[in-house]
């Protein structure tokens, strides 16, 4: 069986977030369970892509508003990543570093639909000269929901609507929704569908995609539940749906991911835990200017309200102000009024904070490796990785209980505990948070029992990846 994996982002080539981890990583699972798999996405002028020799496999020309859009498909002929990975060049689309956002202005791009749009049609053109080719096609978030309706509803497409399509919600906030005054941009569809591109009088991708997918997964079987709560207006449509709805937890590349070789770290993991831990925290505080002799507590993520982010500032202040004893450090992009205030607390909270408004890679898997703490306070969290990373690292995760952070981590209290938790999307439960971070930092039997417990929990793909393939043979045994 082939199952192609249409994502907007695939580590190492691109990735912005929890998507890039799972589309660069889920493949390599699968084709190590005996599924045929490969990924198709954008090619990006990220320095990967432009590293790597890549072959052209074909050419062709997408027709968007009476205009010929010309797309290259290529695939990578370079490092062995455990899955195929082909690339869909756009000229004068895709051809900029940013993946969704401009790096100079930090603003998303004006053409964003035009481009997902070219994008899906490029991977179907390139689907249909190959017959057989594919047997699964696996859609992932908004940038490639429309790829469901267009292979049922659009004639160009239409001898592909044998092929089952799977689609993955990673982040239902986004939508990808744009106004009907843009419909000409798409492909000519059977007006009596228009009902299926349609959500609150908008053409919405996500929910055209839950729609018309023969399978809807999300990233954990917990967020499947908050989605009929909470999915940004799309309650209803999910709950209309459940009947082809699974969660499956995402899992770690624990190739990537592994403490004894990770070439991004300074210290590797031998059979002393504590000592690569305090070896990786001194060498934070070469970059950073916090106190080292008090427990490290970082964030790393995107400097968004979904993350909790705006909780931060209020929540570290208060517990200085209050006594409480600490070193912060915060890793991320997002928000500019965020970023400004993060960047004051520097000088505020001198040696007790510092930040690094930045998108950097390397610096995230040091700050696993050497923080004894890492903070969650999520408003919505689909999975999460970064608890599952921090596992594997031996820092203790500070959730909210919310999503697939209520599925991946136990709280203290309870005799089987892998973390700290808090319950209220408040200041002070994020506070609370810190207080029994400082306490337990005091305990050390405890501190390092805990450690030791985190770091052999098993998050590999594998589990997850066959519930996947059970997915993929359930519907191509139907068709
Ligand atoms: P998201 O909702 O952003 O996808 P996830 O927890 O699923 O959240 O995944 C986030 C991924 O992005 C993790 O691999 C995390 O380490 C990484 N990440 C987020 N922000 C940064 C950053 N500023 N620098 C480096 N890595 C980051």
């Amino acid at each position: 069986m082939k199952v192609l994996h249409v994502s907007a982002e695939c580590y190492p080539a691109a990735k912005a977030g929890g998507l890039g981890d799972v589309a660069g990583a889920l493949p390599k699972y699968l084709n190590q369970a005996g599924i045929d798999t490969a990924v198709i996405m954008p090619k990006y002028r990220q320095k990967w892509i432009l590293q790597q020799p890549w072959e052209h496999v074909y050419s062709g020309m997408v027709r968007m508003a009476g205009v010929q859009v010309p797309f290259y498909i290529h695939r990578n002929i370079g490092e062995d990543l455990g899955f195929e990975l082909l690339s869909v060049d756009v000229p004068g689309l895709f051809d900029r570093e940013g993946i969704y956002v401009d790096a100079q202005t930090s603003y998303g791009y004006a053409d964003e639909i035009e481009r997902y749009l070219v994008f899906q049609q490029a991977v179907l053109q390139f689907v249909q000269q190959l017959p057989g080719f594919v047997d699964v096609l696996h859609c992932h978030d908004h940038h490639t929901g429309l790829i469901p309706f267009m292979v049922k509803h659009c004639p160009e497409y239409r001898n592909l609507a044998h092929i089952p399509t799977v689609f993955t919600i990673h982040n239902g906030m986004y939508h990808g929704a744009f106004s009907w005054s843009k419909a000409y941009l798409l492909p000519w569809y059977d007006a009596n569908t228009s009902g299926l591109l349609e959500w609150g009088n908008t053409i919405n991708p996500l929910a055209c995609g839950i729609k018309c997918c023969w399978q809807l997964t999300t990233v954990s079987p917990g967020y499947l539940m908050e989605l009929l709560q909470s999915a940004n207006g799309l309650e209803w449509l999910i709950r209309n749906e459940m009947g082809k709805a699974t969660g499956i937890i995402n899992g770690i590349d624990t190739d990537v991911w592994n403490p004894e070789s990770d070439p991004l770290i300074s210290f590797r993991m031998n059979e002393d835990i504590n000592e690569f831990k305090r070896a990786n925290k001194y060498i934070l505080m070469q970059r950073f200017n916090v106190r080292q002799d008090l427990p490290l507590i970082t964030f790393i993520g995107r400097l968004v309200n979904e993350k909790g982010a705006d909780l931060i500032p209020d929540a570290i202040a208060k517990f200085l102000y209050d006594g409480g004893r600490a070193s912060f450090v915060v890793l991320g992009t997002g928000d500019p009024a965020l970023k400004n205030t993060f960047l004051k607390m520097k000088d505020q909270f001198v040696s007790f904070f510092d930040t690094s408004i930045e998108y950097n890679e390397a610096l995230s898997h040091q700050l696993y490796a050497g923080s004894d703490y890492l903070m969650m306070p999520s408003r919505v969290e689909p999975c999460g990785l970064n608890q599952l990373y921090a596992f594997r690292y031996g820092t203790i995760p500070i959730v909210r209980t919310t999503g697939g952070l209520a599925d991946t981590v136990i709280d203290v209290s309870s005799g089987n505990g892998t973390g700290l938790r808090f319950d209220d999307f408040s200041m002070d439960a994020l506070v609370g948070g810190f207080k029994r971070a400082a306490l337990l930092y005091e305990r050390k039997e405890l501190l390092w029992e805990l450690r030791e417990k985190i770091i052999h929990l098993d998050y590999s793909w594998a589990k997850s990846a066959q519930k996947y393939v059970d997915i993929y043979n359930k519907i191509t045994l139907k068709n």
